[in-house]
């Protein structure tokens, strides 16, 4: 049986429900305080809410393997905007990234020799959207975003790349 952290994490939250203190006017609303949406690589090391000093409501902030603009980031994105009132976007990728490590052949064939057939057959349909430069990767993406049919297109799209051996945004031009 694989080893599991649930009973940290429940203990976890019940000192979190014992401080929680955010039933402030503003905090609970749905729509974003700061009218922003933050797209980040789901490193560990990588806290975007604390990297740019973010509050509770004040953000959207989507994550995946790599920060990509995945058609389900988009999905996020045109939700934030059309629904939720976001005005801004800021993509975050960063330096020493697992997507740096690998190519879409090597994900598809762990996935078969670990999983089964049944699970590669499904893995070569993925693109898994690793890349192997981090500036061309967030130009990427906010290229992508720029010109996705479901998101608007005057929204700024900022892009960044986080070090993570000294905790500074990178602004991409
Ligand atoms: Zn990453």
């Amino acid at each position: 049986m694989a080893t599991s952290n649930i009973e940290d994490f429940e203990k976890g939250n019940a000192a979190f429900v014992e401080a929680f203190d955010q039933d402030t006017t503003g905090a609970l609303a749905i729509p974003p305080q700061r009218k922003a949406l933050v797209l980040a690589c789901m490193d560990a090391r990588l806290h975007p809410e604390k990297v740019l000093g973010l509050e509770i409501g004040d953000a959207h902030v989507v994550r995946n393997a790599g920060g990509r603009a995945s058609a389900d980031a988009l999905r996020s994105i045109a939700i934030s905007q059309r629904l939720l009132g976001t005005q801004e976007v800021v993509v975050i990728h960063h330096t020493d990234c697992g997507m740096l490590t690998f190519k879409d052949d090597d994900i598809r064939s762990k996935i078969r020799d670990e999983l089964g057939d049944s699970a590669g057959d499904a893995a070569d349909g993925i693109a898994f959207l690793p890349f192997s430069d981090l500036e061309a990767s967030v130009k990427a993406d906010i290229r992508i975003i720029k010109e996705a049919a479901i998101v608007d297109g005057d929204v700024p799209v900022h892009g960044f790349v986080y070090d993570v051996t000294t905790g500074r945004l990178n602004p991409v031009n």
